[in-house]
């Protein structure tokens, strides 16, 4: 019986490029005995094969199921073709192509290979702190232009000795074509350094820097993406003069832990979270404390460490001998990451007794990424190392880029099908993130080859990013804040029609020129209707009480008809209840707010958690913190009400009844339970009645609220138990971080109107 032979003509768009896919592709057609050609073309790579039918289909369902480890496979269309002459397979030259979308490679984490390599006595690269090949090693960060070619690279600084040239040029070798390839005799080389820039004489600078760690000292290392400041672990003298120096009082700080092992001696991981711990991307991934505890002033605030093992052989070395470091991004806080061996001595200088450079160039800077997992999901909170820029499949539409907003930012450019996510700048209210902002739009639209028609923005007319789209050329569409939030998360997960969201955050412009934050939403990708909020409350000082919750406190109890008795609150005494009150009696500097974030924040306070915050988020931290120590199904009673078509969450006996149970000294712990249960009641309730008047069953969760795991979990699971569909974010963030992504997307869509 002779065998059916098929001819297929396969096409795979997504990032195959500069990720070792054409030898993988070759090396595999090899083994199923296939002829053809490969390819790399405008439309993606194109791959002609022909042999046995079973033959042909194992090979593409390889190709499905274990691309070489970099390639991010978004589309691949196959169509069958008459058979063709061939004889082998071939590596077809590519055609230089100026209008080719070439995808850029994530930053990636030490491959095993190479680990092994660095470990092995008698290797030539054994313990070479810049061991890298094409399934690993830095991409984004070292990338000046496109094509992805080491001359286009901060590699293009150091020429290739022969055996690295030879390795480079071999398409057998795991080297072929890695730009970033180098060796002991050709590559970047260490350098231990005073900050103010004084070269120190050491014969191993990493194990003179060892030593220093071990003396709690703070040392500026340059890793892959910008400085980290590192320090002992588990010394709380030196990380308590780290927070110091770093003017960071309590927002937790990273920590790289040597191994899985000793990550399971100080938390506990599932399975899930062990592969993240060790996956290519090695994020900072929140886990929960368990068995031995670090020092407390590590994370202070909350029952989450975040860990990352080491991810590029400089921190594998580093840690060989030290089990646990501190290792938290290198900037003075609310300043941008440092990433130059100059920016040391201007702004590091203060913040590290040591530092530990190299002469590799990061192009462009990029934090580590954050992740949690929840409801057994992988979240990404901070765009980061390894994960930006993010590749996202949108409809066909226009060059476009969308602004993001103003704190923590990121913005988000598309050609075609495809929208691009930027790493996380952090808020743009200094001059330095602002002009690191810009900066890092530049580099991406010059490494896409955008130039974008259609320019989106938050609707906020005062927000920097909205001044900045202004400036530009192009059509400007301005986008709602939580529209914005609730589209990133459709896209995601690709739905389209009318759902139900709910946008839980800090802040932003309705259009009702209020300050939103509490929302739901009927929307679309085109439009959206407010059909429900939580209780317009006063916000006396404006942004002032976003910082002190103390005054969101006041003003929920003065709204609840309790300001007389606010200075009986025994957590308030110190503050100046009576001056807030009278800013609430007579309305001065009193914006109307309905945001969750500042409801969590009101709580916060009441408890006595958090009057004065210093780093967002902390109030809201805090209070689930004190949640998470609770057993307990009871919540307090809010009311429903109509009003010009829109449902009001009414908050009055939540807080009068909160009130009475700091009176009667029930635990902070039982309250700030009982507060998460009555926002999970009312949030699950109102989605009811929505749903039984739209009749729509879809619910999408966004906003950085619902980073609160309780939160999350509760409404999720009555949703789900309730028979609705629900979607929260995943690999966009739920923060301010997702909102450039569903601003273009928005823009895009009302430009095809
Ligand atoms: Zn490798
Ligand atoms: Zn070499
Ligand atoms: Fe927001």
């Amino acid at each position: 019986m002779t065998k059916e032979i098929q001819r297929k003509l396969i096409i795979i768009r997504g990032l195959v490029q500069g990720v070792g896919f054409r030898p993988f592709i070759y090396n595999l057609a090899q083994q199923y005995d296939l002829t053809g050609w490969v390819n790399n073309t405008k439309q993606g790579v194109k791959i002609d094969v022909q042999g046995a039918l079973r033959e042909v289909t194992y090979f593409i369902n390889h190709i499905k199921s274990n691309p070489p480890p970099l390639a991010q496979i978004k589309e691949i269309t196959i169509k069958q073709k008459k058979l063709h002459e061939h004889q082998q397979f071939a590596i077809k030259k590519s055609r230089e192509d100026t209008d080719q979308l070439t995808f850029v490679a994530p930053d990636a984490a030490l491959c095993e290979q190479c680990q092994e390599e660095l470990m092995e006595r008698g290797d030539r690269r054994y313990q070479y702190p810049f061991i890298n090949c094409t399934n690993c090693g830095p991409r984004f960060s070292i990338i000046q232009e496109i094509p992805y070619d080491r001359s286009a690279t901060t590699m293009a600084d150091f020429t290739m000795c022969q055996q690295c040239e030879s390795e480079y040029q071999n398409p057998d070798s795991r080297r072929f074509h890695a730009q970033p390839n180098s060796c002991p005799d050709c590559g970047p080389k260490l350098q231990l350094k005073k900050p103010q820039g004084e070269k120190l004489v050491v014969k191993d600078p990493i194990k003179q820097t060892i030593r220093l760690l071990k003396q709690g000292k703070v040392v500026a290392v340059k890793g892959v993406g910008g400085f980290h400041l590192l320090c002992d672990g588990t010394n709380p003298q030196a990380v308590a003069r780290l927070r110091v120096k770093k003017n960071r009082p309590d927002k937790a700080l990273a920590v790289m832990m040597r191994d899985l092992a000793t990550v399971s001696k100080y938390c506990q991981f599932n399975a899930q979270e062990e592969e993240i711990l060790q996956g290519q991307r090695k994020p900072i991934l929140l886990l929960e404390k368990a068995g031995r505890s670090l020092p407390q002033v590590i994370a202070p605030d909350t029952n989450y460490l975040g860990v990352m093992l080491p991810y590029s052989p400089l921190h594998l070395l580093l840690m060989q001998r030290m089990k646990v470091l501190v290792a938290t991004s290198g900037n003075l806080s609310g300043q941008p990451l440092e990433y130059t061996n100059q920016g040391v001595k201007e702004n590091l200088a203060q913040l590290a007794d040591y530092c530990l450079v190299h002469n590799r160039k990061i192009e462009v800077p990029i934090d580590d990424a954050v992740v949690q997992v929840a409801l057994d999901q992988k979240q990404v909170i901070r765009q980061g190392r390894g994960f930006a820029p993010q590749i996202i499949k949108i409809k066909q539409g226009l060059s476009t880029l969308a602004c993001g907003g103003d704190l923590k930012n990121t913005f988000c450019l598309s050609r075609g099908e495809f929208a691009f996510l930027s790493q996380y700048t952090g808020s743009l209210t200094n001059l330095e993130n602002y002009q690191r902002f810009k900066d890092n739009i530049n580099h991406l639209k010059k490494l896409y080859n955008i130039e974008p028609q259609l320019i989106a923005h938050d609707l906020h007319p005062n927000y920097y990013t909205t001044h900045y789209a202004q400036e530009l050329a192009g059509e400007k569409v301005a986008v709602q804040h939580h529209h914005a939030h609730l589209v990133s998360c459709m896209v995601e997960h690709e739905v389209e029609e009318s759902v139900i969201g709910i946008a839980f955050d800090g802040l932003g412009l309705g259009t009702d020129d209020q300050i939103w934050g509490g929302e739901f939403l009927i929307c679309d990708y085109n439009d959206f209707t407010r059909v429900g909020h939580l209780n317009y409350v006063a916000q006396p000082g404006g942004d002032q009480a976003v910082k002190e919750p103390w005054r969101m406190a006041i003003s929920y109890l003065f709204h609840a008809d309790l300001g007389g008795v606010a200075e009986f609150f025994s957590n308030l005494k110190q503050t100046k209840v009576s001056g807030v009150l009278n800013m609430l009696k007579q309305d001065i500097n009193c914006p109307l707010t309905s945001s969750m974030g500042r409801l969590f924040a009101a709580a916060a306070a009441l408890v006595g958690l958090c009057q004065k915050r210093s780093y967002q988020g902390q109030a809201a931290q805090k209070l689930e913190t004190a949640a998470e120590g609770a057993v307990c199904s009871e919540s307090y009673n809010y009311q429903l009400a109509k009003e010009e078509g829109q449902y009001q969450i009414l908050t009055e006996s939540l807080i009068t009844e909160m009130a009475a149970d700091l009176e009667t000294e029930v635990a902070a712990e039982i309250i700030a339970r009982k507060f998460h249960n009555t926002v999970i009641q009312f949030t699950v309730k109102l989605c009811q009645i929505i749903k039984l008047r739209f009749n729509l069953k879809k619910v999408v969760l966004s906003g950085g609220v619902w980073q609160n795991k309780i939160l999350l979990q509760g409404v999720y699971q009555k949703l789900t138990a309730a028979g609705f569909k629900v979607y929260f974010p995943e690999q966009i963030p739920c923060t301010d971080q997702g909102l450039a992504l569903g601003q273009l997307v928005i823009a895009n869509y009302k430009q095809r109107e």
